[in-house]
């Protein structure tokens, strides 16, 4: 892929990730604004929701701040070499996940 796409790629990634931060706003909402709506119990099923929601923001926050951390490489010519060690990426990684820092070594070590 070259660079031109591959910065396309990206931004749509991108785009989605902040798209789908603006729909989870709504269930992000405090839960008190419902309590006169729903009894006790949906009130914990929807504490429970938004707790889900939660985790869901904080893995797209994550999720974003890599994809932008690439976009930034591109631009900077450092795409494709790993943050850890510096050696490059394995292709199919970067086909899998454009966004990933660093390679399946590094990868590896970190998740252990
Ligand atoms: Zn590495």
């Amino acid at each position: 892929m070259n660079k031109k796409s591959l910065i396309k790629t990206l931004e749509n990634l991108r785009e989605e990730i902040i798209l789908a931060q603006e729909n989870n706003q709504l269930s992000t909402q405090p839960v008190e604004l419902d309590q006169q709506r729903i009894g006790r119990l949906s009130r914990i099923d929807a504490l429970q929701v938004q707790e889900v929601a939660k985790n869901a923001e904080r893995r797209r926050d994550a999720e974003l701040r890599k994809v932008e951390a690439a976009i930034k490489r591109l631009q900077t010519g450092e795409y494709g070499s790993c943050l850890m060690c510096g050696d490059q990426i394995e292709k199919r990684r970067l086909i899998l996940d454009p966004a990933i820092p660093t390679c399946l070594i590094c990868a590896k070590n970190l998740s252990t």
